[in-house]
């Protein structure tokens, strides 16, 4: 599957910070990860420092899968309500998923600087608009909610909006645990810390095959080489789909773009992260260096020769809308891509183990807060490996 167009922003900006030997013959370990994006990137390395001896795969260089092309907006929120979660999973286990979002944002920027990489994350408020006025009510109830859970969502009326905006919006939710990421350069960094602390990394290697047993796995890769490991953490994405017995995501398209580096950004109060009621929502960000991330304008579809012959024309409306939210910043569109992306029934995250697949884990992070449920995903397996039950866990269970 071609999971993102052909110049993926982070790649271009980043280049390839570090290459890996392919697998060169057969090999054993504690724990194989397959897939060393952000999600096997904050697996491979919680398993590691844990003492596990861990082999990380990929059939890519590591790093550029959705992880390159990802727009890393930090949020804790669901692409489910909180209130919409509760009707359908209950207030308990509704509120312990935003909390548990919510508190992936710390870990992932504890992280960012023990590695050496705090230049990757920086924390942002986050706005979350309503884009019509019959949501104004859902926004005062979400917001709510969120306050009764421990979460910390101010609510602004439109006047306090255009005081501090360029643009105008019958309500939004403002919350202060939310942060931009360079996840690409990221999870290379935390591969590089894991490689240094012992495990084996071999990217452009692509696993086959795979037999799960009562004692171990075994898997073959396209070389013909044998992997057994006592457990196998899938961190594949979007590709995840080949490995399991039932369909747990939709995949559909999605678009990006990044403006060269802007030095002024009037009307757009402290470069918030910015979304908004509408689905499909656009979403907009800044970066370290000044460039502006805008994305959205997703189609209900993964074919990627169809998604790249949109990108001109989904990223000149998202320029347009953007545009048209702030008048008086001045830049020029530099990239624009376009990527898989995926949803489930829920908004919840596929995190843990399918009964019929002894000593397989799988950490299938799918939804807007992707990256959040990474890092929940190192956790809830750190634990399982370690013969603990997260408390957490069922939460992002397959047979819910
Ligand atoms: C345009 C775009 C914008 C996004 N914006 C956001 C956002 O703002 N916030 C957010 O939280 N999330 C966002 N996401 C989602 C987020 O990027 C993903 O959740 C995240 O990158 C997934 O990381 P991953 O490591 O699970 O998957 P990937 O980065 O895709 O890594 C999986 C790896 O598995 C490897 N692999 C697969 N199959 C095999 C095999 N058989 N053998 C060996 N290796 C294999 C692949 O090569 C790949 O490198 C966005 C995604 C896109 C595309």
């Amino acid at each position: 599957m071609d999971l993102v167009s052909p110049h993926p922003f982070w790649l271009l900006k980043n280049g390839l910070l570090n290459e890996y030997p392919s697998l060169p013959g057969d090999v054993r370990c504690d724990v194989l990860v397959l897939g060393a994006g952000i999600s096997g990137a904050l697996i491979s390395h919680g398993l590691v420092r844990a003492g596990l001896d861990v082999v990380v795969i990929d059939k890519r260089d590591v790093a550029c899968g959705s992880t390159s092309a990802s727009t890393a907006l930090l949020q804790y929120e669901i692409d489910e309500h909180l209130i919409d979660l509760t009707r359908r999973i209950g207030k308990r286990d509704a509120e312990r998923a935003y909390l548990a979002c919510h508190g992936s944002i710390d870990t992932i920027e504890r992280l960012a600087f023990e590695v050496g990489a705090r230049c990757t994350f920086r924390r942002r408020p986050s706005a979350y608009f309503a884009a019509k006025q019959s949501d104004v009510a859902i926004l005062r109830r979400e917001g709510d909610a969120r306050r009764a859970a421990g979460i910390v969502a101010d609510f602004l009326e439109e006047e306090e909006i255009r005081a501090h905006f360029s643009f105008s919006r019958p309500a939004a939710l403002i919350s202060t645990q939310a942060a931009q990421l360079d996840a690409h350069r990221l999870a290379h960094t935390l591969l590089h810390d894991s490689a240094a602390r012992g495990a084996r990394i071999f990217d452009r290697t692509r696993v086959d095959e795979f037999v799960p047993g009562t004692r171990e796995v075994r898997l073959k890769t396209d070389t013909g080489h044998v992997i057994r490991a006592s457990h196998v953490v899938f961190a594949t994405g979007y590709e995840s789909q080949d490995f399991l017995p039932r369909r747990v995501v939709q995949l559909k398209s999605t678009f990006a773009l990044a403006t060269e580096r802007v030095t002024r950004f009037p009307g757009w109060w402290k470069q918030c992260l910015i979304w908004e009621t509408a689905r499909p929502y656009l979403y907009l960000r800044t970066a370290a260096d000044g460039r502006i991330l805008v994305g959205g304008e997703d189609v209900p579809f993964r074919d990627p020769v169809r998604r790249d012959r949109l990108v001109e024309s989904k990223t000149a409306r998202l320029e347009k809308r953007f545009r048209e939210l702030f008048p008086q910043i001045d830049f020029k569109v530099d990239y624009r891509w376009a990527g898989t992306f995926g949803e489930t029934k829920d908004g919840l995250a596929y995190i843990g183990q399918i009964r019929q697949m002894p000593r397989c884990h799988f950490a299938l992070g799918f939804g807007g807060n992707g990256i959040t449920y990474s890092a929940i995903a190192a956790d809830i397996i750190r634990e399982a490996l370690a013969g603990r039950r997260h408390p957490d866990a069922h939460l992002f269970r397959f047979d819910r």
